[in-house]
């Protein structure tokens, strides 16, 4: 009898334990069978596993890579992708502090400490490069324009002269109009979303930043249109602490791992993929 007992016991233990382990590689919620053991000593991942938590800072109000719905959580591409990082460090998505980043905020919320990471279609560049680091890049956009599909004066780029041109300040798309179409008229606002209600009232002519971000504005509201090839390229990468490489290079290996295994094109389909086609995975920049 008592051995019965014990090896009832010892089944059940072992019933637990498979359960557990399918709960923390790949059911469940995802997040992988590691702790901070698993990382070298002192590194973000360490402390990061061991904290058991993350702050993923993304963008809240853009269809199809962050944006908030009526429970309150973020989705799409880029909230998938940090999921999948937060996920390789063992932590849950429901560990995971989501804190909303516009355009202009992402360099000082990374050197301030209010996010661990930004995963934001945050374009990699030398000028940020001087305050952050980056890894990936994970996806590459382009920036274009998007109008009321009634507007039969812009159908490009080359139509921006004596327009005025809505877009985030502190975006790159920004940074280029100011820079390089001088005749247009940049009209900067915190972020894209707040950009609608000028270009239906005629106060603004066209809303100008990375291509997929429009195309999902376009998607959610049937009186806008994407117009034009994308004139830039926006790699985007994932925001860590500036010269954190032990950190970097992880990053760097998760993508790479889920370009592999089919996570990362799981994700996209999952989201900007319902409307957008599924690209390549681009290669890692480890500079
Ligand atoms: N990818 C561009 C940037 O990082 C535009 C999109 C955005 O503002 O998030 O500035």
């Amino acid at each position: 009898m008592r051995t019965r007992m014990t090896r009832a016991a010892a089944l059940g233990a072992v019933a637990l334990l498979a359960l557990g382990a399918c709960a923390s590689n790949g059911g469940g919620d995802g997040a992988a069978d590691v702790d901070a053991g698993d990382f070298p000593e002192g590194s973000t991942m360490a402390r990061l596993a061991d904290a058991g938590s993350i702050k993923i800072g993304t963008k809240f109000d853009q269809p199809l890579f962050g944006l908030v719905g009526p429970n309150g959580v973020p989705e799409g591409f880029d909230v998938e992708i940090g999921k999948l990082v937060a996920g390789e460090l063992g932590i849950d998505e429901g560990d995971i502090e989501w804190i909303e980043t516009v355009s202009s905020v992402r360099e000082d919320s990374i050197a301030n400490g209010t996010v661990d990471i930004i995963v934001a279609t945050y374009t990699i560049n030398d000028t940020r490069k001087e305050k952050v680091s980056f890894a990936g890049p994970y996806y590459l956009a382009g920036q274009s324009l998007l109008t009321l599909k009634t507007n039969t004066d812009i159908q490009g780029v080359d139509d921006i002269g004596g327009m005025k041109i809505c877009t985030a300040s502190g975006s790159t798309p920004e940074q280029n109009l100011l820079e390089n179409y001088p005749d247009a008229e940049v009209v900067p606002f915190g972020q894209y979303s707040d950009c609608l209600e000028p270009l239906r009232n005629n106060q603004v002519h066209a809303i100008s930043t990375d291509n997929v971000i429009l195309a999902g504005f376009a998607a959610e509201h049937d009186d806008l249109e994407v117009r034009g090839e994308q004139f830039t390229e926006e790699p985007y990468g994932i925001g860590l602490a500036k010269d954190d490489t032990d950190f970097r290079n992880f990053i760097n290996d998760v993508l790479e791992k889920i370009f592999e295994d089919g996570r990362w094109v799981e994700a996209w389909e999952a989201t900007a993929g319902t409307v957008l086609p599924t690209p390549e995975p681009p290669t890692i920049d480890r500079y």
